[in-house]
């Protein structure tokens, strides 16, 4: 069931979401060589708690910590720990922040230090997917709109996306219906509507778009072990432009910026 949000609901959720962002600006000050992923979660749960909301990760379904940090070949749902970043490394940090009973969820994948070029083309490329998504989220459109525009995006960049991991509804529950695949053909799927508010997040690999649960049952890392990557807004459906409630970036206004920054890799 799509339960959809008023106009003071999503305002709520965005109040979420300023927090969301504020925790990934201070998140991203910290991403350097030699810090521990718990050193980054652990900043997490404090500023998050400081404005008065709570880590929406932790404790979900026994989730340990207030972030994933998912590492080079980690798409999702990394647990931080005593892991040292390293020059090189990528570093996709994922965050909810429950303001009032009101859930906002984004991530943003980072270079740590200085990154491959395969690396920077899938960052760019995974990104540029998310805007393109997004840019589909509007009322009258359907579900699959946003998930062709991504999957098309990230494959012209030469990336794979993950099938087995999807974008989903969001509000009171961190995780509501519908749900939002980042592949598909074009006008299938529930129909967007005023009111509904989605996370729409791309998760690509450099590689194959095979993925593997590890050992602790939380991580997923890409099956061939290729770098992966994850980009997320939460979204709210309007009767005109799509409202994202988690701007960590600013949307790019013109399709044809985008595409001309693509570059296919090698
Ligand atoms: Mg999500």
């Amino acid at each position: 069931m799509i339960v959809k949000k008023n106009p003071a609901e999503i305002e709520k959720m965005a109040a979420a979401g300023a927090i969301l962002v504020d925790t990934l600006k201070l998140l991203e000050t910290k991403v350097r060589p030699g810090v521990h992923t718990e050193e980054l979660d652990r900043a997490a749960e404090w500023f998050i708690r400081s404005q008065g909301a709570t880590p929406s990760f932790k404790g979900y379904r026994g989730f340990p910590a207030s972030i994933c940090a998912s590492t080079n070949e980690l798409v999702v749902h990394g647990i931080p720990g005593p892991q040292r970043l390293t020059d090189g490394d990528i570093i996709s940090i994922d965050v909810g922040v429950t303001l009032d009973g009101w859930v906002a969820d984004a991530a943003r994948t980072y270079p740590v230090g200085a990154v491959s070029a395969t690396a920077e083309n899938l960052l760019m490329g995974t990104e540029a997917a998310l805007y393109a998504g997004v840019r589909n989220a509007r009322a009258g459109n359907r579900v699959g709109d946003i998930s062709h525009a991504v999957q098309q995006v990230a494959e012209a960049t030469g990336l794979s996306v993950v099938r087995s991991l999807v974008g989903h509804g969001v509000g009171r529950d961190m995780h509501e219906d519908p749900q939002v695949p980042n592949f598909g053909p074009p006008g299938k799927g529930p129909l967007l509507e005023e009111g509904m508010v989605i996370a729409i997040e791309p998760m690509t690999t450099a590689g194959k778009p095979d993925v593997r649960i590890a050992e602790d049952g939380w991580a997923i890392f890409s099956q061939d072990r290729s770098l992966a990557a994850h980009f997320e807004f939460t979204v709210a459906i309007t009767a005109a432009d799509p409202l994202v409630l988690t701007p960590w970036a600013e949307l790019p206004q013109a399709d044809a910026a985008v595409s001309a920054s693509l570059q296919p890799s090698a």
